[in-house]
């Protein structure tokens, strides 16, 4: 299942559950967060089920944020120092730019 290279065209290996589903049951995802930007890309999928559970609020930046954070790079406690950091800045940011009505 997971990291298989038997991949027939016709079924897509869910990143979500790893269940096999026929390709046309399944929804493309992007890392990315942009689907409609096809370039140069590689889709992962998600079956039917998991599509619905998947939150689908804008998750810009986050790339750019595990990127920052050292992550694959750095250990797990840096890792996850860096990014608590990053993202405890970034909701500051946000929360006092939400005031500002
Ligand atoms: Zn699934």
């Amino acid at each position: 299942m997971w990291g298989s290279r038997d991949r027939r065209r016709s079924r897509v290996t869910c990143i979500a559950c790893g269940e096999d589903v026929p390709r046309a049951d399944a929804r493309e995802y992007d890392k990315y967060g942009d689907r409609f930007d096809r370039r140069d890309k590689e889709f992962e999928h998600l079956c039917k089920d998991c599509y619905r559970e998947q939150s689908h609020q804008p998750r810009g930046g986050l790339e750019d944020l595990l990127v920052e954070s050292g992550a694959g790079e750095t250990d797990r406690d840096g890792f996850l120092e860096t990014y608590t950091d990053l993202v405890r800045e970034e909701f500051e940011t946000r929360r006092s730019e939400s005031r500002e009505d």
